[in-house]
């Protein structure tokens, strides 16, 4: 059976030379008569398959001293709740901007820690736009922000990066991480769920700027404190080893298709020609403000409802895979992350078309 295009918006699809890598190294990794998911955490072969990931990443994405990495474990739903019982510390406020489920889902969990301060929010638009940041209300005083820099359900994603000033900017990249250049430097913290566009879903990427660690409430759980992780290189317990190795392939690999500058002139390739098409097409429709659409996650409706099985069911035949929407906002959506090739995207046009032309 050959691969097929997997469209799923996560656990995604990955770089199929880095599933072989995984495959050929499986029973024996490099001679040691052992897999990586059989060796210890402390040994020296893990440690420098860690290291090695660690640093890939720093290089990848362009981070500095200043900042810790951390590979934490409970996806990115667990930040949800480490951030505010790590950095609201004594100002007990934190500002959130609401763009979609997910930052609504972050919102929702740090109310049970503190005050929130919805300094914008898109719900106005059915959340198609993003507000002005000219029309946020921020409080100068808030312990950090956190926005959401693509909402992965909805397809809105920011196209520009917010100006807090002295505030702490804390930003969910769970699904656009490392998918274009980013200035890491204009904030406080990052975090990235791996399963869009790094790895193995369960494993959570931090990078946090040092000047935030040891700040953590008293009552934090040792696992969720952001100083005790990095105190630790991460291996305060057993870290999931596997994920964390395969994560480092697909960091070898973005290197080798020419970092991140690279994969956002592919990706921004891949998705102006599915917008065109679809802009173009009157049996299909996006309702994102052009300016936000999203480059990973394409949502898009059929001019009539009625033809969403009999769509997905023909997609699944040439090997399109898993183009259902997600069930809270219905229709098709179509994730094109780093690892999905230009050719998917190519193969998607073409099915759309000539379903729109045969039942449109
Ligand atoms: C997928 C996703 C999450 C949730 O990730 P989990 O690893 O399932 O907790 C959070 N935020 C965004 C933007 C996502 O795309």
């Amino acid at each position: 059976m050959s691969r097929a295009f997997n469209f799923c918006a996560g656990p995604a699809t990955l770089p199929e030379a880095v599933l072989k890598q995984a495959r050929d190294e499986m029973l024996d990794w490099r001679g040691t008569g052992m897999s990586v998911m059989e060796m210890s955490h402390r040994s020296d072969e893990f440690v420098a398959i860690a290291d090695a990931a660690e640093k890939d990443l720093r290089e990848l994405a362009g981070i500095s001293d200043d900042y810790a990495v951390l590979f934490m474990q409970g996806g990115a739903s667990s930040q949800f709740s480490t951030i505010p019982l790590n950095l609201l510390g004594s100002k007990g406020s934190a500002d959130y901007v609401n763009t979609g489920i997910w930052s609504g889902k972050a919102i929702a969990e740090a109310k049970r820690y503190g005050d929130v301060n919805i300094a914008a929010s898109s719900d106005e638009s059915g959340f198609t736009t993003i507000p002005d940041q000219a029309d946020w209300n921020t409080n100068a005083d808030a312990a950090y922000l956190h926005y959401t820099t693509n909402e992965t359900i909805g397809g809105l994603e920011f196209d520009f990066i917010p100006d807090t000033g002295d505030v702490p900017l804390v930003a969910d990249m769970s699904s656009d991480m490392l998918s274009r250049p980013v200035d890491i430097s204009k904030y406080g913290l990052i975090y990235a769920g791996a399963q869009k566009n790094i790895g193995p879903s369960g494993l959570v990427v931090v990078i946090i700027r040092k000047d935030l660690l040891g700040k953590a409430r008293k009552e934090t759980p040792t696992m969720m404190n952001y100083q005790v992780i990095a105190d630790n290189g991460s291996m305060y317990n057993t870290p999931a080893t596997y994920s964390w190795y395969l994560a480092g392939l697909v960091f070898k690999w973005l290197k080798e298709q020419g970092g991140v500058k690279a994969m956002g002139e592919m990706n921004a390739r891949k998705a102006r020609k599915l917008y065109d098409f679809i802009d173009t097409n009157d049996f299909y429709a996006n309702p994102i403000a052009r300016r936000f659409r999203s480059w990973m996650n394409v949502p898009f409706t059929l001019a009539d409802d009625a033809l969403n099985s009999e769509f997905l069911r023909g997609a699944d035949a040439r090997g399109l895979l898993n183009l259902q929407g997600h069930r809270s906002v219905g229709g098709m959506r179509a994730s094109i992350y780093n690892a999905m090739p230009e050719a998917g995207v190519d193969a998607l046009i073409k099915y759309m078309a000539e379903f729109a032309k045969e039942r449109g």
